[in-house]
């Protein structure tokens, strides 16, 4: 038997790595299983090289958890070691390792990544002892065995072990004594173990059998040795990419459509991404794409490696060429990840232009599913940006689709404005906002569908990027201000009637869910008497709030409609009409008062016009703001007039009530208000 020292100075780095990696404790496993499969690889190629002779058939590594002893044991079939080997591969370099890890890290504490390689050192973060019993495959070797109790001590000595390979033997702490559970083995070897290219044995299927279930005579096999993302894509059906799609995430909706990865240079990277049919927010969450290094899982937390806005992608990324051991920070300034995401992302743009232009209505027909995908990417990367302008599809409220070149031909007659500008007209409620939709298209311009999450900050992009176009919503101004032509119409209503129609509107207008200004617009006969509009602006402005926190001012402030009455109306000229006839005695002396009043002020204003203000006498000052005061008690008194008229007029509220409607706004006691007065109105 040899004793001896383990070539490590510190003597506390077994306490200190399981402190440090405590949270990742059950990694060992994923590392030991690597050696065992790599021991098993090797010796395959040294088979294919001819420098070992006997059978590589049915190489296999086995897993057995004794709950009973308390132990672990990692079995291959590999090339083994020789007791030199043991000496220079584990207790030099195993452990060397160990402390060149120690070094970089002591100070580093929760900077480090979860997944680091460790190797077979990890063994003793959940061992209080581990053993390995070995045999070389080389001829004549004699059989090994070391063990070594989680000091710097170790013992090595001959042994007998008739079959060729290794065995690491875990003795495990009582705090880790779960690892000699076989269902939570199970589990382990199913998350890390689950693609690995050698069969991984751990106990025996089950059966259901008299009310439970029970072993049967047929060793389980964890692993799919060939997962389809290691095959050629020529090799594969459309149903294979599907199954595997569902083996990854059992409960997800089929995807839409997948992408095959596979370089060699000047990287080694091979997967398959899909595009996910999102039905809920929940799957975004718990279903992500899968990181790999040679087939062995490493993380689901692939940010940093892939752009953000493919991290919505489901599926599988292998390469051996991202670096694991380091913090997600480095991760990003590291070339290597910079050239796989932007080959990812070109990937990925490549695919969707080709089924642009290639397959078009089938690209169609996913589009609702994709823009999400797309406008997330426009948004966050210029390349992808640049590229996706190819096949972003714009989405009209008839169902059809165009690329932003076909669109721009179908709008430039009748939706450029004055300015040369042209307009895109979009609905973002296609229900509530549909009698403007309707108006627009009697005008014979074309309205788009935008209802996404991300449209409103995607049109700012728009606009951003195209300075001569224009994103307006149906809703956000009356007709012929959507696109102006030409100057518009001049309103025929003096300043006094206009105040008169103000004060009849304002006494019915709703007095929450948001504030209505009246305004006045010449829309011609035909026009609806009454419309609603939004400031797109304000509006724009409410929505971007609602994704960015930062907004948060705006997201505060209540809606802002204008209340557009058409002046050229005849319910509108009527109503007028009317008021002056009704109100015409009691308005007339008071409109009388009220102009002799300004008329006084006017004077005098006229008399100081030269004067500083603070030189103006302090009786005229005294005058002006007596004259203020009853000017104001007048306009209160013709307010009230007003109101008092208009609060009982059913026309007004009438008109009102169908403006409000035809927008959704209204509900609750006003819709059954206005029903009852409907009714009266027709009896
Ligand atoms: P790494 O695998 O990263 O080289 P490890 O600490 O896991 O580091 O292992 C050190 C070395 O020990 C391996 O490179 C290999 O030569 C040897 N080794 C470990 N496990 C086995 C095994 N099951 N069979 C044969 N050799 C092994």
């Amino acid at each position: 038997m040899t004793k001896g020292k383990i070539g490590v100075s510190t003597q506390d780095l077994f306490p200190i790595i399981k402190k440090f990696l405590y949270s990742d404790h059950e990694i060992f496993l994923r590392e030991l299983v690597s050696n065992a499969v790599d021991a098993t690889q090797k010796l395959k190629t040294l088979a294919s090289s001819g420098v070992f002779k006997g059978s590589t058939e049915g190489l296999r590594v086995t897993v057995k958890a004794d709950k009973k002893a308390g132990t672990l044991t990692i079995s291959d079939q590999g090339i083994g070691m020789t007791a030199e080997e043991v000496e220079k591969y584990i207790n030099q370099i195993a452990f060397s390792g160990a402390e060149e890890f120690l070094k970089k890290y002591k100070d580093a504490g929760n900077a480090i990544i979860g997944h680091f390689g460790l190797g077979f050192y990890s063994a003793f973060m959940v061992s209080s002892k581990v053993e390995i019993f070995s045999r070389s495959y080389q001829e004549g070797a004699k059989a090994v065995h070391w063990s070594c109790e989680g000091t710097t001590d170790y013992e090595m000595e001959e042994c007998d072990k008739a079959e060729r390979g290794t065995d690491v033997v875990l003795h495990l702490t009582k705090e880790d004594e779960e690892f000699a559970g076989e269902e939570k083995i199970q589990y382990l070897l199913k998350k890390y173990c689950r693609f690995l290219p050698v069969e991984i044995i751990c106990g025996k299927e089950k059966e259901w059998k008299d009310g439970k279930y029970e072993d049967i005579d047929k060793d389980l096999i964890i692993n799919d040795t060939h997962p389809a993302w290691t095959r050629k894509p020529s090799e594969l059906k459309e149903e294979d990419y599907l199954s595997f799609y569902h083996d990854l995430y059992p409960a997800a909706p089929d995807p839409l459509f997948h992408i095959h990865l596979n370089v060699d240079y000047p990287f080694t990277l091979t997967g398959i991404l899909y595009f996910p049919k999102i039905s809920s927010r929940l799957e975004l969450q718990k279903n992500k794409i899968q990181l790999y290094c040679n087939q062995v899982y490493v993380t689901d937390t692939v940010e940093g490696i892939v752009p953000e806005y493919l991290t919505l992608l489901h599926g599988v990324i292998d390469s051996p060429d991202i670096p694991l051991n380091v913090s997600r920070s480095y991760l990003q300034s590291d070339r290597n990840v910079k050239k796989i995401s932007n080959h990812i992302t070109k990937k990925v743009a490549d695919s969707l232009a080709d089924l642009f232009k290639n397959k078009r209505s089938d690209f169609e027909s996913k589009w609702d599913d994709l823009k999400i995908f797309v406008q997330y990417g426009i948004l966050t990367d210029e390349k992808f940006a640049e590229r996706a302008m190819e096949f972003y599809l714009f989405k009209n409220t008839d169902g059809k689709y165009f690329s932003l070149d076909e669109y721009k031909k179908v709008i430039a007659d009748l939706q450029t404005d004055k300015d040369k500008k042209l307009v895109f007209l979009y609905a973002s409620k296609v229900d509530s906002e549909y009698s403007y939709i309707q108006a627009a298209k009697a005008k014979g311009y074309d309205v788009l569908v935008m209802d996404g999450v991300f449209d409103t900050p995607f049109v700012n992009f728009m606009e951003q990027k195209n300075p001569d176009f224009r994103f307006t919503r149906v809703d956000s101004d009356v007709i012929d201000k959507l696109i102006p032509k030409e100057e518009a119409k001049i309103v025929s209503l003096s300043q006094q009637e206009q105040d008169d129609l103000r004060g009849i509107f304002n006494a019915q207008l709703p007095k929450d869910g948001g504030m209505y200004m009246v305004s006045f617009e010449a829309l011609g006969e035909e026009a609806d008497p009454v419309l609603i509009t939004r400031s797109e602006f304000m509006r724009r402005m409410k929505d971007m709030a609602e994704i960015n926190p930062e907004m948060g001012f705006y997201g505060k402030m209540g809606d802002q409609f204008n209340l557009v009455v058409n002046t050229d109306h005849r319910l509108v000229k009527e109503l007028l009409a009317s008021e002056k006839e009704a109100l015409g005695g009691e308005m007339q002396p008071l409109m009388q008062q009220k102009a002799d009043l300004q008329k006084q002020k006017d004077d005098i204003n006229a008399l100081n016009k030269d004067v500083k203000p603070e030189d103006v006498p302090a009786s005229d000052k005294d005058r002006i703001a007596d004259l203020d005061r009853q000017l104001a008690d007048l306009g209160k008194k013709e307010r009230d007039l007003l109101g008092r008229y208009g609060a009982d007029n059913k026309v007004v509220g009438q008109l009102i009530d169908l403006a409000l409607l035809s927008n959704g706004l209204l509900k609750g006691e006003a819709l059954h208000k206005f029903l009852k007065r409907s009714v009266d109105l027709i009896k």
